[in-house]
């Protein structure tokens, strides 16, 4: 043992390295991280077998694809009680996988005759969307950059699940096991990673045939809260002995979407002019945007969401919350701007669509009434109710029942100076209930869906049904608007209305 004492210092210090085996030195990864890795690994190597295999999908230069079917229209349908609207729904993708670049093509139908047609194009760093059909955005394109082709790219990889095997075989990192669930007799794998924008995807693959059999992801939304979006794939059959499914299924928190048919082909290699900018679009116009703007005397519209702000002696009343609470959130700071120490005292809602609807609850948070058509009492409740924890607002953190005010025709708020009139309207061919929003004295209505005029360009767009329904009322009420505004397009005069109404071959009555 003396002898021990007596060794010199540096020998001690190297025998415990020389005496330690190497695999100790270069210890092999263990613990939950690696476990749960090392678990979702070959599920999807297995996927990218079963597919068509590593080798052959390595070759491949491009996806083209045709998804048609049908859309149930949640929280865009007559009553928000249901039943749910059905649209059509139609898009092209092409995924040019050997010059990275994708182009997309896109028709959004809303009821009962809306037409939105937009095109997505994206390259390595930068893309585009423009509004083929011109009645939304007009001729201005908007330009993507680096993150705005990554969300793009994301979306959608989600719809064509070769594209996340190998979004997944290229962030292995990210992979995680998230164990295996029974279907039945079929013991399906599930794991989880992160695509290139961010997103947290769930995979869920089927246990005898290793194809991938759903995309989940969580998302919030205005009326619904938290929200899962999830893709069912079925029948997959082979194309150029690629397995594509030509099914999906979509349904957010469990009902049912979109019901979809796919139509593949591949290797078509596009030509390089489908990637480049059609003619007749121009660049956005980049005068710096004022947060609101006077449309009459103490009269704003803000626009950042396109809500209107009324200014009256006591308090402020808040025409339209779209979306969701961030957007309402934004509205009602650059309000208090407007308007410093004067209360939010009221909201309305031209109807209960969420772009029209779904950013109630930041109103609701400070203690603003909700002034509203009586069957849209218990939709406001559950927008109030809805749980919020992936994006959480006030009204998570302090929770409040909120105040309803429902009127049957007409209900008119004046403090001798500033007058609003609100008129019910419905039903009609969009939405069973429905309201006008007045200004007499400024002659200034503001509608929902009837006119929307594209934010860029001149373009007034051809009347829906809509456009004559909503005229019609206009007319048998004996309003006299002269500025016309709404949440989706720019402002519009009397006279723009009626050109719409000629346009569709009806005779303007106001
Ligand atoms: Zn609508």
């Amino acid at each position: 043992m003396v002898g021990f004492r007596v060794v010199p210092r540096f020998i001690l210090a190297v025998i415990p390295i020389v005496g330690v085996p190497l695999s100790m030195m270069a210890q092999a990864p263990t613990g939950p991280t690696w476990d749960s890795y090392t678990r979702a690994l070959p599920v999807i190597r297995q996927a990218i077998e079963a597919s068509g295999g590593a080798e052959r999908l390595s070759k491949l230069d491009d996806v083209s694809m045709t998804i048609t079917g049908r859309m149930h229209m949640i929280n865009q349908s007559l009553s928000p009680n249901g039943p749910l609207a059905i649209e059509q729904y139609n898009a092209k993708l092409l995924m040019d996988l050997r010059n990275n670049r994708s182009w997309r093509q896109q028709e959004s139908r809303y009821p009962v005759d809306f037409v939105f047609g937009f095109q997505q194009v994206t390259k390595a760093n930068e893309g585009f969307v423009i509004d083929l059909t011109l009645n939304n955005f007009g001729p201005e394109f908007i330009p993507l950059d680096k993150d705005g082709v990554a969300t793009a790219r994301a979306r959608d990889a989600r719809e064509i699940p070769l594209l996340l095997l190998r979004q997944a075989s290229e962030r292995v990192a990210t992979l995680r096991s998230l164990g295996t669930r029974m279907e039945g007799d079929n013991k399906q794998e599930i794991i989880a990673f992160s695509q290139p924008d961010g997103t947290e995807v769930t995979l869920t693959f089927d246990g005898k045939t290793h194809l991938l059999a759903k995309v989940e992801i969580l998302q919030d939304n205005g009326v619904n809260g938290d929200e899962v979006l999830s893709s069912g794939f079925s029948d997959y059959r082979p194309v150029n002995k690629i397995l594509f499914p030509h099914r999906r299924i979509d349904s957010r928190n469990g009902t049912l979407f979109r019901e979809l048919a796919y139509e593949v082909n591949l290797d078509m290699h596009p030509a390089d002019a489908l990637f480049d900018l059609p003619k007749g679009y121009v660049a956005p116009s980049t005068s710096a945007e004022k947060p609101a703007v006077e449309l009459a005397h103490n009269v704003y519209r803000i626009q950042s969401n396109n809500s209107l702000a009324v200014l009256f002696k006591d308090y402020v009343f808040v025409v339209e919350a779209p979306n969701a609470s961030r957007d309402s959130e934004a509205a009602i700071a650059t309000i208090r701007s407007l308007a410093p120490g004067k209360p939010i005292r009221y909201l309305t809602v031209t109807h209960h669509h969420e772009d029209h609807a779904g950013g109630a609850r930041p109103f609701m948070a400070i203690g603003a009434t909700i002034v509203t058509t009586p069957g849209n009492r218990r939709f406001f409740q559950r927008i109030a109710s809805a749980s919020h924890t992936i994006r959480p607002d006030e009204l998570t953190q302090k929770p409040r029942p909120p105040l309803i005010e429902t009127f049957d025709k007409k209900r008119v708020f004046s403090d001798g100076e500033q007058t609003l009139e609100l008129y019910s309207i419905g039903p009609n061919s969009h939405v069973n209930e429905m309201v006008l929003a007045y200004l007499p004295n400024q002659r200034l209505l503001y509608q929902g869906d009837a006119l929307i005029l594209p934010n860029s360009g001149h373009d007034i767009p051809k009347a829906t049904r809509l456009t004559a329904e909503v005229a019609t009322k206009i007319k048998e009420l004996g309003l006299q608007p002269a500025i016309i505004t709404d949440v989706h397009g720019r402002v519009a005069t009397a006279d723009d209305y009626r050109e719409s109404l000629r346009k569709a071959g009806i005779t303007p009555q106001f």
